[in-house]
């Protein structure tokens, strides 16, 4: 039987809690030294001892754990995260049945009951990322569940939990059938190659599935399009599925070269034909002033921080100038589609930044369209942290 602890919440973070937030946070706890083995299960009670929730105790670089239930009776055992987790995958049925498209968040944390844990799908392979060693506590229950939920090739994980709440390197393979890396998964009829056992990173993000096929379909066709931050290139192979002209891709990462020519490669477009550049974003921006090279479409697409030996980007801090750079070298009538998934502000914020970026430039622009998570990623309505990403699509309109 796994311990519970009782915890007593302030009396300031009550209600919030009895309304449904999912999150334990440290400042929420009145008696945070009772909090021993992560994996234990708490229940959170008022100052005069009155059952509020019931939630786990998992260390992550966001709070202490989550909550899994509101009601007093609900046991936290395999019928639980069976019933999540099938719960779930009933919500993916769409997906399942789409012929173009293998790949696809099949659990998403608290967007799916419960925090700290998520489930992607790809072409038969599952790819469970633990947040917390608390949540990994519950693994043989997940692995269970996803046994009895149908075929499936292999198991692999990624434990993402080391002291800096980072991913820890190792073989990430559980169970099945080793798969021979890369496998090729299809997504609205494209191809991307991924790898399940190297590294925190597959070769694709997601999270960003409807803004590859808008790429694709209404932005790409005879432009010349810019990808910066570009990674293993998946919105330049859009791009280029959509019939750009050309498509530039920027990223620091050695890697990036090599990774991105795979993509075009099992897509069947020559990638000679293509520009895949090695440096930092904000040199090629500077490159591209001096030389007075203009794009018709530009994605900006940075992590939410990064250090590099010149420089540290924030994009809580930086996106602004970011995005004034990108003004300076788009066309006029030309699109930049800007991306965040930085958690610490939300969609109000992030258009204000765009704003500025264009008063600052003294030019207009015109809003396209938004877009936030897909649907297969969840978000619970008590988180709206939880709903990360950000992306606006715009057209500069001189
Ligand atoms: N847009 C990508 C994902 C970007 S991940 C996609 O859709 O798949 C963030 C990438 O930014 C990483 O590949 C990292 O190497 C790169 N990066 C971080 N700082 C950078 C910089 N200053 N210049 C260029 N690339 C940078």
């Amino acid at each position: 039987m796994t311990k519970i602890i009782n915890v007593t919440v302030h009396p300031k973070y009550v209600t919030k809690y009895r309304n449904g937030y999912p999150l334990i946070h440290q400042d929420a706890l009145a008696n945070e030294e009772a909090l021993q083995a992560e994996g234990s299960i708490l229940h959170l009670l008022d100052k005069q001892g009155e059952f509020i929730a019931k939630g786990y105790y998992g260390k992550q670089n966001k709070g202490l754990g989550w909550i899994l239930a509101n009601n007093r009776e609900e046991k936290i055992d395999f019928t639980f995260f069976k019933e999540k987790i099938k719960t779930a995958l009933n919500k993916r049925k769409s997906f399942y049945k789409d012929e173009l498209t293998n790949a696809f968040r099949i659990f998403n944390g608290e967007g799916d009951g419960i925090g700290g844990l998520t489930i992607d799908f790809f072409a038969g392979y599952y790819l469970i990322n633990w947040y917390s060693e608390g949540i990994y506590t519950f693994k043989d229950l997940v692995i269970r569940t996803l046994d009895e939920s149908g075929d499936y090739k292999a198991i692999y994980e990624k434990k993402r939990f080391d002291t800096k709440g980072q991913y820890m390197d190792e073989d990430d393979f559980v169970k099945g059938e080793r798969g021979e890396f890369p496998i090729i998964v299809k997504e609205n009829g494209m191809n991307y190659a991924v790898y399940l056992n190297d590294g925190a990173m597959v070769g694709i993000f997601l999270d960003q599935r409807n803004v590859r096929k808008v790429i694709r379909d209404k932005y790409a066709k005879d432009k010349h399009v810019l990808n910066t931050f570009s990674y293993t290139g998946a919105f330049s192979v859009a791009a280029a599925a959509g019939g750009s002209l050309k498509t530039t891709s920027v990223d620091l990462a050695k890697r990036s070269k090599s990774k991105t020519i795979e993509q075009f490669s099992v897509n069947g477009i020559d990638y000679e034909q293509q520009d895949i550049k090695v440096m930092d974003v904000f040199d090629y921006f500077k490159y591209a002033q001096r030389k007075q090279l203009k794009f018709d479409l530009v994605i900006l697409d940075p992590p939410s921080f990064a250090r590099s030996k010149k420089r540290t980007f924030s994009a809580a801090k930086d996106y602004p100038k970011l995005m004034m750079d990108a003004i300076t070298i788009t066309e006029k009538n030309g699109v930049i589609v800007a991306s965040t998934n930085n958690a610490t502000f939300g969609m109000k914020k992030f258009k204000g930044f765009i704003d500025q970026a264009f008063k600052e430039t003294q030019s207009n622009y015109k809003v396209l369209e938004e877009h936030s998570l897909p649907y297969d990623f969840q978000t619970s309505r008590d988180f709206p942290q939880g709903n990360y990403l950000k992306v606006i699509v715009v057209e500069k309109l001189q």
